[in-house]
């Protein structure tokens, strides 16, 4: 009998390794209908790169997987059990209104969750509805695909479904759900939640499968545990100094919204900062700041600290011996992510080379910036293109006095000037998901069921360092009388 594949057939490849982990650390979920399944947004370039076919994933058939309305063959929809330190106080969570469909396979051989978000109760929902609405996923589809073409490690955005059905929050709200794929969902509250409530060989067993999946090159490794744990901590350093790079601030970084991949996840209340401002902080619920753009390092320092406490049975059998191990490794963290920061500052700048007083010039930047509330991404532009004429620093005694201190700078080092306009340009973004813009393309969406301004947003997004001239319109910055911006967490 020849197996012919069917028209209707996208290309999934399922495996469900996560499923074959000790139980403790997940629940199989039962599927939570939803009326009038709608495809509103298809990624068809992820779609390309996952070895999916686009057209496929718009037939009615998959449209019910993407709703989470049936499951496609092969896959073993699950609900992960995690817990975390939510602004540092430890819970017990799960996904409460996700559920894991399965593992793709990629024709080359990569690995992926594709998760649903918002797709109903699972046994670990609490309180909740097990429901997303439709301007916070699109939200997450627009700023995880902009994240992504900046060269952010991210979870992507596959689709996004309407359900057919109201959701009540503040107000009656279009009910949706969004596909979302990652390298995995494995968190650092995903240790934490094994470390309490599992045993030592089920905290193993974790760890293992996290080192095969996304630290393999550790695998031979005397102390392995150890160094799976300083490949996390060197990625972690790395992400959050590219989000200081480009004015991003997450908003919510509990140790339950921390991969182990290393990919930034959970798009809730996040949002880019214009003026440059350390203190920004965007969400409504953050009113200590905790997670403002200043505290991110720190805030990272601390959640890996957290991430090590768990894994600590792993590190030594004697309990002090591992708390010594752990906190060396931990020291580095800070010189880490410093000397991600200083290289990332160093090409923005257009510096191709170290020198002893970079830092010092870059921190006077910076101070001048924030004297005189500078839009962060547009002083970038404005250096890299030359037109500080048109920025809030021209003429500003100490902005001239370091751009001299910039331009001999630059005059030392033997690289051309076009090879230091070159590195500037690919080092500071044209665009990005500016927030008012954001919510134009929202308000567009969910209110007026008019999806081109989204379209044309992430279009723009995609190619934050090609400096097109059809990208100026979006990089103006919100009117001086406008409201400091707030942001929820989306649920
Ligand atoms: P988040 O703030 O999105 O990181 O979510 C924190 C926790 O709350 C996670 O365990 C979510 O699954 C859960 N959660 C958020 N919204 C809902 C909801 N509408 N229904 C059930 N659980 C939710
Ligand atoms: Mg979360």
């Amino acid at each position: 009998m020849t197996h012919k594949k069917e028209t209707h057939e996208p290309g999934w490849n399922f495996d469900n390794s996560y499923s074959r982990l000790p139980n403790v650390l997940f629940s199989t979920v039962n599927l939570n209908l939803v009326s009038a399944p709608k495809l509103i947004v298809l990624n068809d370039s992820l779609a390309a790169s996952l070895g999916l076919e686009a057209a496929a994933l718009q037939g009615e058939e998959c449209v019910a997987v993407l709703a989470g309305n049936q499951v496609p063959a092969g896959a073993l929809p699950l609900a992960q059990a995690y817990a975390g330190h939510q602004f540092g106080n430890f819970t017990r969570l799960g996904d409460g209104r996700a559920m894991l469909i399965s593992e793709h396979i990629t024709p080359a051989g990569e690995r992926f969750d594709i998760q649903l978000k918002g797709s109903g109760r699972t046994p670990y929902s609490r309180g909740g509805d097990g429901r997303a609405s439709l301007g916070p996923m699109l939200r997450e589809y627009i700023i995880s695909e902009a994240m992504h073409a900046l060269g952010i490690p991210t979870t992507r955005s596959l689709a996004v479904v309407t359900t057919g059905e109201s959701i009540i929050r503040e107000a009656e709200l279009p009910g949706a759900i969004l596909t979302r794929v990652a390298a995995s969902h494995l968190r650092f509250g995903t240790f934490q939640y094994v470390a309490n409530w599992g045993t030592v060989e089920e905290l193993r067993a974790l760890a293992e499968y996290a080192i095969e999946r996304h630290y393999p090159e550790v695998e031979k490794d005397e102390q392995r545990y150890l160094s799976f744990f300083k490949g996390v901590m060197k990625r972690h350093a790395s992400l959050i100094a590219k989000w200081q790079l480009v004015g991003f601030i997450h908003g919510v970084m509990n140790t339950d919204n921390m991969t182990i991949s290393g990919e930034t996840i959970d798009y809730g209340p996040c949002a880019f900062m214009d003026v440059y401002d350390p203190t920004t902080v965007f969400s409504s619920i953050d009113r200590q700041g905790r997670y403002s753009y200043e505290n991110q390092l720190r805030i990272g320092g601390w959640n890996l600290a957290r991430f090590a406490e768990a894994l600590l049975p792993l590190f030594h059998e004697n309990q002090e011996k591992a708390v010594e191990i752990a906190q060396e490794a931990l020291y580095e963290y800070s010189r880490l992510y410093k000397q991600n920061w200083l290289a990332g500052m160093r090409e923005k700048l257009g510096l191709f080379k170290e020198e002893a007083e970079d830092e010092s010039l870059i921190e006077g930047l910076l101070s001048v910036m924030q004297k005189y509330r500078a839009d962060f991404t547009n002083t970038f532009r404005a250096l890299t293109f030359d037109k500080i004429g048109e920025n809030v620093l021209d003429g500003k005694p100490e902005f001239v006095e370091w751009q001299k201190r910039w331009q001999e700078r630059l005059g030392r080092q033997s690289e051309s000037k076009e090879a230091s306009h070159e590195l500037m340009r690919n080092s500071n973004p044209a665009v990005i998901p500016r927030n008012h813009r954001v919510e134009s393309a929202l308000e567009a969406a969910v209110e007026f069921g008019d999806y081109k301004v989204m379209e044309n947003l992430v279009a723009m997004l995609s190619k934050p360092y090609a400096h097109l001239s059809e990208q100026e319109a979006f990089c103006t910055i919100p009117g001086p009388g406008s409201k400091p911006y707030q942001t929820y967490c989306g649920t």
